[in-house]
């Protein structure tokens, strides 16, 4: 490990992945510090992404990163009534399930080819703060400690990042905007391929919702996400995916189990200080309705290297030259999407089961020529005047 880098990134997931390759084809030197033993393992993820998504940032999408194709969207109902969503009109929902452990590796491995640096197993345990400016991180490393000084350090540390807090930055993510989530890899049930099944409903999965996310003919991720003030001794988020696995795959293998966290509150107040950015789920930027934050967090984790380059070749990586990172992801398609979808989340938390069932059935009478969430906000406020009336304004 050398002692100075262009850009230290911290974080071996899709952001950092994305922010190392990204820093050294634009010319700088960067190097990747992951704290776990390998890339893209234990995945905590339920590895679904949309097609016009991905292809964002790759010509071709290697088949071994591909799980499942999906077709549609199935949404079912607290009163167990169900719909569609097709392919016309299921946008985001249209895309694949991955295969993350093979596509973590490769986004670092396709960084390390175009020339950073990766170190495993090596952890950032301080940030080195001098003159008001971030200026790298104590690494712990083989049993050493060793100090890596950066001109920029990206923060891509995942949903429960430190480094920004180690360089005084407040990430608290309020207990209620907190999902806990459990998920099972299942083997031997029967499901529908090319489909994705959400329920939703306060008895099924508090403020969250359950997922069955194909990954062949006859398995699939199914989890579940509620919120952290729903999460009680008994009523666990694992306890509700129990019952609802005893219920309803009594014949099913469970072959992995995952815990962890979503944040579904609003992006950090600010995603630069000086001499650092802040990219993925370590900013906040996964999406208060679904959760996703795989496409949001290679989205950033590529703007910041090019904020970056741009900054260092201009000799000036100051809070204010790093501004034009925050302010040209809030400005994108995906800050517009991350807002609007806050207030909805807002108002969809607060719904009790029998409002939940009026939206829903409702869809079947949807009448939209274009497909996109904002559409289908509006379609459903029109159907639904008093529930939603909240969401008056929505842009
Ligand atoms: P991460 O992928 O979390 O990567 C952060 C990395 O930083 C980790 O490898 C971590 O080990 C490392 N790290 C942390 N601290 C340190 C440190 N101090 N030093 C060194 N390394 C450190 N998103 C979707 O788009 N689709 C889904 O279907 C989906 N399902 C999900 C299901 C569950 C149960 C959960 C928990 C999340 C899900 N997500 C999903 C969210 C998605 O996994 C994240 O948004 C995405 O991985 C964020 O990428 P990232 O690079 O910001 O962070």
């Amino acid at each position: 490990m050398k002692s100075e880098y262009d850009v230290l990134v911290i974080g071996g997931g899709p952001g950092g992945a994305l922010a190392a390759k990204t820093a050294v084809e634009s010319g700088l030197t960067a190097c990747i510090i992951e704290k776990r033993p390998a890339i893209g393992a234990p995945v905590r993820c339920a590895e679904g992404i949309g097609e016009d998504l991905i292809s964002e940032f790759f010509d071709e999408v290697d088949p071994k990163w591909i799980s499942a194709k999906i077709e549609r969207a199935k949404i079912i109902a607290p009163d167990g009534s169900s719909f569609y969503l097709d392919p016309a009109m299921a946008g985001n929902e249209v895309g694949y399930v991955l295969d993350r452990k093979f596509f973590d590796r490769d986004l670092v491995w396709q960084a390390v080819d175009a020339g950073a640096e990766c170190y495993v197993r090596a952890r950032a345990v301080d940030a080195i703060v001098e003159d008001g400016y971030v200026k790298g991180a104590v690494i712990e490393y083989g049993g050493e400690r060793y100090e890596v000084r950066a001109k920029v350090v990206i923060a891509a540390d995942g949903v429960e990042s430190k480094f920004s807090r180690y360089c005084g930055i407040d990430t608290t993510v309020p207990l209620r905007e907190l999902e806990t989530c459990a998920q099972y890899l299942m083997t031997n049930i029967d499901i529908e391929p090319g489909v994705t099944v959400f329920y939703v409903g306060r008895d099924v999965a508090p403020e969250g919702y359950i997922w069955i996310f194909p990954k062949g003919e006859r398995s699939a991720n199914v989890g579940i996400g509620i919120s952290g003030t729903q999460s009680k001794d008994g009523k666990r988020a694992k306890d509700y995916l129990d019952k609802y696995v005893k219920e309803n795959f009594p014949e099913g293998k469970v072959i992995e189990l995952i815990i962890g966290g979503v944040s579904v509150c609003e992006p950090l107040e600010c995603t630069v200080a000086n001499g650092l950015i802040v990219v993925g789920d370590a900013a906040r930027l996964s999406d208060p309705i679904t959760g996703g934050g795989i496409y949001n967090a290679m989205y950033s984790g590529k703007l910041a290297a090019e904020v970056a380059a741009e900054c260092i070749a201009n000799n000036d990586w100051s809070r204010d030259a790093l501004m034009k990172y925050d302010e040209t992801w809030r400005e994108s398609r995906l800050g517009k999407a991350l807002q609007r979808n806050y207030q909805i989340k807002e108002i969809f938390v607060k719904l009790d089961d029998n409002q939940l069932n009026a939206i829903l059935n409702s869809v079947n009478n949807l009448a939209m020529k274009e497909f996109s969430t904002l559409t289908l906000i509006k379609e459903l406020m029109r159907l639904n005047p008093k529930v939603l009336k909240d969401l008056k304004g929505l842009k």
